[in-house]
């Protein structure tokens, strides 16, 4: 069953055609990885996904619904940025419950809500702790606790590692996949590293200028590049 649906996705800046025209279908609960150099679109085929850019054609589709025409709140999405602006006033727990008490959930399930997440994430602990007594892993952790408390429909990430040193950058990886195994979630993630993305992907869409050179496993990719770019791009011998 596909969960977003993007049929001939354009994106014009001015008059810088930066997305010619995307097809793409993605399935319920895949983990599917956009990667590319620097400047292929990466970012922006997520933020048209996510409405953070407007289409300048084409639609898009989400759990059946046509979005195309709806702002990012409409999407039921989680978006979960490589800056984790977490509010440093804010403890741990009102960072994960503010979503959730502007959207006027009641205060009792609020309560449940944090707590099953936090306990899924291994917050519990640190729940009554403010963002500055954090770790960089905890923060980002948190970061993914509040995307996850709104219980979205799928999961963006745009290169949520990449403030990391190399270590923890392993380690959230292993994270990653971990909840993305424990929730079964759809999940779109952004990356220019292949390790990352051939670590990660059920699905790898390989970008550059907008346009996709090809989507498939990363054995798929790796064994069977398309062209010289995704084979130079993956680092398999063609
Ligand atoms: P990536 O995430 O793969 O590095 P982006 O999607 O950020 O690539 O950018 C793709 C291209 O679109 C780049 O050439 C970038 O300069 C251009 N671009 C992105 N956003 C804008 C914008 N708001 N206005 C003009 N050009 C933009
Ligand atoms: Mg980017």
């Amino acid at each position: 069953m596909a969960v977003i649906e993007l049929k001939s996705v354009r994106k014009s800046f001015g008059a810088l055609n930066i997305i010619p025209g995307v097809d793409l279908t993605i399935g319920h609960g895949e983990f599917v990885v956009f990667v590319g150099p620097s400047g292929s679109g990466k970012s922006t085929l997520l933020r048209l996904v996510a409405g953070l850019e407007e289409t300048t054609g084409g639609s898009i589709m989400i759990d059946g619904r046509d979005v195309t025409a709806l702002g990012p709140a409409e999407r039921e999405l989680a978006m979960v940025f490589q800056s984790y602006a977490l509010y440093p006033h804010k403890t741990v727990r009102a960072n994960m419950s503010f979503a959730l008490e502007v959207a006027k959930v009641p205060r009792e399930e609020i309560r449940r809500q944090v707590e099953k997440v936090a306990a899924l994430l291994q917050l519990t602990h640190l729940l009554e702790r403010k963002p500055r007594e954090l770790s960089g892993g905890q923060r980002q952790r948190v970061a993914i606790g509040r995307a996850i408390v709104r219980e979205p429909v799928a999961f963006m990430f745009d290169e949520p590692l990449s403030n990391l040193d190399a270590a923890l950058r392993v380690e959230m990886r292993l994270e990653i996949a971990k909840l993305h195994q424990r929730l079964g979630a759809t999940m779109i993630y952004v990356t220019h590293d292949q390790t990352e993305a051939m670590t990660l992907a059920d699905r790898i869409v390989v970008l550059d200028k907008g346009i996709i050179q090809q989507t498939g496993s990363p054995l798929d990719l790796y064994e069977r590049p398309a062209n010289l770019f995704v084979a130079q791009f993956i680092g398999s011998p063609k």
